[in-house]
């Protein structure tokens, strides 16, 4: 890759090893920062691919997660991916946190948020925290 930017090209949501990568990965890291909060980023990812990708439909029907007049399924598949990694990083000790994309499929359950587009994302995020 020669350029910077916004790809389709993201983690695979319907592959085990993908976690564990990335489990892998955060195993190395934690170790190196004493913060007790990560941030995962979660924003620029596309979900172009995984509508195309027969990992990520599989596990959407496996998780029988539906799209609505709000959200594409995609968008809850990266709710389950988010949610997956907080349970992984709360086990470590850690809190995630996270760009307001997020937000969308519904907010990891001890997880924070900027809200880099607007106040509405930070409204939403503090909501989700009351309930
Ligand atoms: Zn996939």
């Amino acid at each position: 890759m020669q350029s910077w930017g916004v790809y389709d090209d993201i983690f695979c949501a319907g592959k085990e090893s993908t976690f564990s990568f990335l489990q892998d990965v955060l195993n190395e890291v934690l170790p190196l920062f004493p913060s007790k909060i990560v941030h995962i980023g979660g924003d620029e990812a596309p979900k172009t691919n995984w509508q195309n990708c027969p990992n990520c439909q599989k596990r959407i029907r496996n998780l029988n997660i539906k799209g609505d007049d709000k959200h594409k399924a995609e968008h809850y598949l990266q709710s389950y991916f988010v949610q997956r990694m907080e349970k992984y990083l709360n086990a470590k000790g850690k809190t995630l946190l996270g760009w307001d994309e997020i937000l969308e499929g519904g907010l990891a359950p001890n997880a924070w948020v900027m809200s880099w587009r607007g106040e509405a994302g930070g409204i939403e995020a503090a909501k989700s925290a009351i309930m």
